[in-house]
């Protein structure tokens, strides 16, 4: 998996547990857990985060190992992709998003009653399929109750509120962006954000083209 994405997961996992995680105890994990592809390591910690109570027991890198072994059980097609890759305009062949999305880090009932719910913001990063090829077979499970249950424009996304770039590469502070945003902000930032190409393709689609 990317390094970038271990550090922002296992941040999410130890804020759930109330635990802080140390420089040698990262590198522990990571030295375990660094061969999990990104798509499988989101889903481990998600069914991890649904199991462990919040302030509950950090799991262990051999728990995560076994959850790894769980889900490819699960998804044997994701570890053996069947389906060939073709051209795609929208997705440029991956078959998937990667998205940053603003969420609460506690259950919003978790809050201290008079804090500022914004406070309590942050970005997150996850992977959507696009609805405009069959790439996303490549990456997502193909059986089962985890087939995805939606399928994403580029367009369909920055309607969403998300972005389609790390909104820490323009100093985008988790607190001083807003929840919400409408569909002109997030075109203008989208704008801003993507090369020459994406902007024409997006501006095409919003003139309706
Ligand atoms: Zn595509």
């Amino acid at each position: 998996m990317t390094y970038d994405l271990f550090i922002e997961l296992t941040a999410k996992l130890a804020r759930w547990c109330n635990k802080n995680l140390n420089d040698t105890q990262r590198e522990i994990y990571w030295e375990a857990i660094k061969k999990i592809p990104d798509k499988a390591f989101e889903d481990i910690i998600d069914t991890l985060i649904g199991e462990i109570p919040p302030s509950g027991k950090l799991p262990k890198p051999d728990d995560i190992s076994l959850q790894w072994f769980y889900w490819r059980q699960a998804h044997p097609d994701s570890v053996t992709p069947e389906y060939k890759q073709t051209w795609c305009n929208e997705c440029d062949g991956d078959g998937i998003f990667s998205v940053w999305y603003q969420d609460y880090i506690v259950p919003k009932n978790q809050i201290p009653p008079g804090k500022d719910p914004d406070k309590f913001i942050s970005w997150y990063r996850m992977f959507v399929p696009c609805s405009k090829c069959q790439n996303w077979k490549r990456q997502f499970p193909t059986k089962g109750p985890c087939r995805p249950k939606r399928f994403y424009t580029r367009l369909d996304i920055l309607s969403m509120g998300w972005r389609l770039t790390d909104p820490c590469f323009d100093n985008k502070n988790k607190l001083q962006t807003p929840l919400k945003k409408d569909l002109n902000q997030l075109v203008d930032i989208a704008v801003n954000d993507m090369d020459a190409e994406l902007l024409r393709i997006e501006k095409e689609v919003l003139n309706g083209k």
